[in-house]
């Protein structure tokens, strides 16, 4: 699939500030806004990967602002978590996980930063704190 990966992007360093979460990647169209995480870091990271490439899918599927949209009305009407497009996404995300314990699919999990975006944060082992550039 088409993508492209923004690191220190402006829109997730301003959903990362509001939502006080480490890191945020966030899909707007086909890119994949970056803060706090590397592209390195992030692109190691199948499952994560997986889960935002659905994303793009669905901003695909939709179109741009229709998604928007809809997602809001997800977030609204269920919640972040149960929001549908984060429950697809969130299956995308643990298709590489069935060998994994209970423990590190819990510390694995991608989950959405409680924006009326299509914005994940996670816990990233060893990620190295970005410039705040
Ligand atoms: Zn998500």
């Amino acid at each position: 699939m088409e993508f492209k990966v923004v690191e220190r992007s402006p829109f997730a360093r301003i959903a990362r500030t509001v939502l006080k979460s480490k890191n945020v990647a966030m899909v707007l169209g086909k890119s994949i806004h970056l803060s706090g995480v590397s592209r390195d870091t992030f692109l190691k990271d199948e499952g994560w990967v997986a889960h935002e490439l659905c994303h793009i899918r669905q901003f695909k599927e939709h179109g741009y602002l229709r998604f928007l949209w809809l997602y809001l009305l997800e977030s609204m009407r269920v919640g972040y978590y149960n929001n549908k497009f984060e429950v697809e996404a969130r299956l995308e995300g643990m298709k590489h996980r069935r060998h994994m314990s209970p423990a590190l699919l819990a510390a694995s999990e991608v989950k959405p930063a409680g924006a009326p975006l299509p914005a994940d944060t996670k816990r990233v082992e060893g990620a190295k704190e970005e410039g705040q550039s």
